[in-house]
């Protein structure tokens, strides 16, 4: 019996991508993962109008910006600084609104390191769903705590990430410094 011939090409394809696993595409389940959630009214919006209390997550807020606590966080700690006017464009926020979100910027990675002995922070703004924003129609800058050894295999295979501590005692550690 003669031998099957492989192709040049799928051999080299072979080589580049060693199958190491296997595994279930299910595209579905993307606006789970990017916590996209549709819903009438936006969820940073909803947290300015109700105000600074915890049920809101909305630990502080002045007419220009606000300090909000993500639900979802990467790693326990993580908050965001967003306008307080519902925005999804930097070009779009006033001169007033981008200095006082900067400061606000400012004074939140100050507040997650007197909390927290971080070794390091991630801070950034996702512009765009396409740049991975879950909810794109309002800017929010991330502030993650990180310090080494905070990530493990277990986001990866089971798509849960474990924080060791709850939403209710990082908001008092926030809220205190507002005071
Ligand atoms: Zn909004």
């Amino acid at each position: 019996m003669a031998k099957k011939k492989r192709s040049k090409r799928s051999s080299l394809l072979a080589d580049i991508w060693p199958q190491e696993r296997n595994f279930i595409l299910r595209p579905d389940r993307l606006p789970y993962l990017r916590k996209i959630y549709k819903t009438d009214c936006c969820v940073f919006c909803s947290a300015r109008d109700q105000g600074e209390e915890f049920s809101s997550l909305c630990i502080h807020k002045n007419e220009q910006a606000m300090l909000v606590l993500n639900k979802y966080p990467y790693n326990s700690g993580h908050v965001m600084v967003l306008p307080t006017r519902h925005c999804g464009d930097l070009l779009e926020l006033s001169t007033i609104e981008y200095t006082e979100l900067q400061k606000l910027l400012r004074k939140a990675i100050s507040i997650v390191k007197s909390e927290y002995r971080v070794q390091g922070m991630n801070i950034g703004l996702n512009m765009g769903s396409i740049a991975g924003a879950g909810i794109p129609e309002h800017l929010h800058w991330h502030v993650i705590p990180r310090w080494h050894g905070d990530t493990n295999f277990f986001p990866l295979i089971a798509e849960t990430k474990v924080i060791s501590e709850s939403l209710e005692v990082v908001y008092e550690r926030y809220a205190k410094h507002f005071k």
